[in-house]
């Protein structure tokens, strides 16, 4: 039987040629992305990262979303602490997580998933956190969890507003009750902190963003944006139609959906970000100056004016 043992063996050769993948290193090194059809990676960033035909907004790394937001050279990238124990359980699967982390920060140049700058936006001073997907799924663990809590203190001490740009597969099960507490619990009281102080809160939801990021500071916020056809939810399409034994509509979980539900203030292109964020702001800003108005009996204008150089 040993020449049908041979046949067989030849056939998964063949097999696994024409199932081949190109590598991450192939991707990486080719001009083109893969979306409704090829497109150059240079008239993707041209556009923002946009697909100018079906208009999937791809992701983004942490620099490419300030760069995109702010404009490029136009924010400073602020050190947020990592923690000095990132794998206190020491876990280990098929590899290590001392290992994946290992790769995950060589891989995206970002010490962990989630990077803070501050910049202008409408002459407005703000703190913004973006998160990369690439980075282990955009889960949120210890470092991550320091990030955002330092961004809030950040915005506190300076008298900033903070803009969240969220996404993320959820908190990482590989540090278990630890990012939970980190991720969800931490970060939570430190956003009501910012908001004891009347600093505005606004959270931009970017494709995907699930789990207990959107169960904690994703849902959270004064106004709550998301990029065109994102989708977010807390369990997956999947494991819902799964639990239910039900199928559920096409734009379950969508942008669109989340808009029409009222979980969403508005669905918005990644182009027109920084002009609604910008006037979001003044609105708020200028709210609370009417607000000290009454009590202080000075002009909307002059409050303004003083938060805004304050
Ligand atoms: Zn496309």
């Amino acid at each position: 039987m040993n020449w049908l043992k041979k046949t067989l063996d030849f056939g998964q050769k063949i097999k696994r040629f024409l199932k081949k993948r190109p590598s991450r290193q192939d991707i990486e090194n080719s001009d083109w992305v893969s979306c409704c059809g090829p497109i150059l990676k240079k008239d993707l960033e041209n556009n923002l990262f946009v697909c100018a035909k079906c208009n999937k907004h791809h992701r983004m790394s942490c620099v490419q979303r300030f760069d995109t937001f702010f404009g490029k050279g136009n924010y400073q990238i602020l050190n947020t602490p990592i923690s000095n124990n990132e794998d206190p359980l020491l876990w280990k699967d098929k590899v290590a997580y001392s290992e994946k982390l290992k790769a995950a920060k060589k891989n995206t140049k970002q010490d962990c998933a989630i990077m803070v700058a501050t910049g202008k936006i409408n002459d407005i001073e703000v703190v913004v956190a973006s998160a990369n997907m690439a980075f282990l799924g955009a889960s949120v663990s210890i470092s991550e969890a320091e990030a955002l809590v330092y961004a809030v203190q950040h915005a506190i001490d300076n008298n900033k507003s903070f803009i969240n740009f969220c996404s993320g597969g959820g908190m990482r099960m590989m540090t278990s009750t630890i990012a939970l507490n980190a991720g969800m619990v931490k970060t939570t009281l430190a956003i009501n902190e910012l908001k004891k102080k009347k600093l505005p809160y606004i959270v931009c939801l970017a494709d995907p963003c699930f789990g207990g990021i959107l169960a904690s500071y994703a849902s959270t916020a004064d106004i709550t944006l998301a990029e065109e056809n994102c989708f977010a939810g807390f369990a997956g399409r999947k494991v819902i139609e799964g639990t239910l034994n039900e199928q559920l509509p096409l734009n379950f979980q969508s942008a669109s959906h989340l808009l029409s539900c009222g979980f969403l203030d508005a669905e918005v292109h990644r182009k027109d970000l920084p002009e609604k964020i910008g006037l979001i702001l003044s609105i708020l800003l200028k709210k609370q100056s009417n607000v000290k108005m009454e009590d202080s009996g000075q002009t909307s204008e002059n409050n303004i004016k003083t938060r805004e150089a304050s």
